[in-house]
């Protein structure tokens, strides 16, 4: 997918400011934080958009949820954060490689 946009964050040929990653995923902030920590995670291999998700793909979606805590831990979400995967033309999606949305307020320390 040489065009999409989050493939060229994955490959490193455009910048971003990433926070996470392993073999499989790749989380980094959004270029336009909807709140004080915004980060979206991705897996590396390219998936359009939940709507095209079959069980082929459970374990690498499971294994993206359960990173998530982890992330926003690290980020200092620890009493919570919001999620969204905006899914296709009518959920909003604009950018089509599947990414979950992480949104909050880090607590004060
Ligand atoms: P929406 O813009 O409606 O949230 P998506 O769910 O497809 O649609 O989200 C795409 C997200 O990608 C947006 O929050 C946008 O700010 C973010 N984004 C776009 N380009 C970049 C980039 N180069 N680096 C980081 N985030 C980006």
């Amino acid at each position: 997918m040489s065009d999409c946009l989050f493939c060229k964050i994955v490959g490193k040929q455009i910048p971003a400011k990433i926070i996470y990653e392993d073999d499989d995923l790749i989380a980094f902030n959004d270029i336009r934080p909807a709140a004080p920590v915004h980060f979206l995670v991705i897996p590396k291999q390219h998936i359009d958009s939940l709507l095209g998700c079959t069980e082929q793909d459970q374990v690498l979606l499971g294994k993206l949820l359960a990173r998530v805590p982890h992330i926003a831990r690290e980020q200092g979400l620890q009493a919570g954060f919001k999620t969204a995967i905006n899914t296709g033309e009518a959920g909003g999606q604009e950018v089509y490689h599947l990414h979950l949305h992480v949104l909050g307020t880090p607590e004060e320390s």
